[in-house]
């Protein structure tokens, strides 16, 4: 089987597999990230969540806080109060056990936004990328806490473009819609994943706090791979499917896969799955 172009990437699946279940997993993160936003929208009439993705509470009752800018807050020497901590731990325990970067894949709004300029780079066929480390994103983390110890003040709170788009899309868009554009722009002219890729500091932390979380993506039927790189081309962090499709372990180890099904999707010959890792050696080889 020769190679599919980036733009085809899913047709082979759609016409094998239906349109159902070439989308499935796209369809059903796009529904939990709205969910999550109207629930937000509608939080101070029914309660259900309060707040925004910073710091919000659960039916009145279950604090959840952003690991990254509680983080921040404790660099810049301000003690967090208890509720902020709990919802500290309750978030970094749910992400820890569950899969790698799922907020990023199934809660952030802003991964809509990425996505969208993937899609527009596949469909027009955009190749020029300028090559960026995608470490940078896991040495900007020490300098974001390092900046907050220096400056006092909760450095990343003001370039964050996914509290902005968060922000502006259940209480209105004000000025943070340049802060979305200039990611848009960067994804689809400059950096191929430029921004959940390589930069976001975000992102790099659900990657470390996920790194032995339980749900990995697996080559389970690898066999019967044709390498019509339709997986490679709708990945995100197409690096991570490298070595689990070619020998040795089937799953996907790296912390940076974000958990999002879609080569699951796009597979015709329904090579990879989601698998809960414990046991899951026997299928290597
Ligand atoms: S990397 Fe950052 S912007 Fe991208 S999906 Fe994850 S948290 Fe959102
Ligand atoms: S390996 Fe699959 S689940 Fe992980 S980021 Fe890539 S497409 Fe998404």
């Amino acid at each position: 089987m020769a190679k599919h172009l980036a733009k085809d990437a899913g047709k082979a699946a759609t016409a094998s597999l239906g349109w159902w279940k070439a989308h499935r997993f796209l369809l059903l993160r796009r529904s939990c990230q709205l969910l999550i936003i109207a629930l937000f929208m509608i939080g101070p009439a029914l309660g259900v969540l309060r707040g925004n993705l910073s710091a919000s509470t659960l039916f009145d009752t279950v604090p959840l806080t952003d690991p990254l800018i509680l983080l921040q807050t404790i660099a810049a020497g301000h003690w967090p109060e208890l509720a902020a901590l709990l919802g500290g731990v309750i978030v970094v325990g749910f992400y820890a056990v569950l899969a790698p970067r799922v907020f990023c894949a199934w809660v952030c709004p802003l991964n809509m936004v990425t996505d969208l300029a993937a899609w527009l780079r596949r469909k027009l066929g955009i190749k020029l990328s300028y090559r960026w480390s995608s470490n940078l994103r896991y040495w900007l983390l020490p300098v974001l806490l390092l900046g907050s110890a220096v400056s006092g003040s909760v450095l990343w709170s003001w370039i964050d473009p996914v509290a902005a788009l968060h922000r502006g899309l259940v209480f209105g868009m004000g000025a943070g819609w340049v802060l979305i554009l200039l990611v848009f722009l960067l994804d689809l002219v400059l950096v191929e994943h430029g921004w959940c890729g390589h930069l976001c500091p975000l992102g790099a932390t659900y990657g470390v706090i996920g790194r032995k979380s339980l749900v990995r993506i697996t080559a389970t039927n690898r066999e019967a791979c044709n390498k019509c790189m339709d997986c490679f081309n709708v990945c995100p962090e197409p690096e991570v499917l490298r070595q689990p499709l070619k020998g040795g372990d089937r799953k996907v180890m790296s912390q940076d896969c974000i958990s999002c099904g879609r080569c699951i999707d796009v597979c015709s010959e329904e090579v990879l799955e989601f698998k809960i890792r414990i046991g899951a050696n026997k299928d290597e080889g």
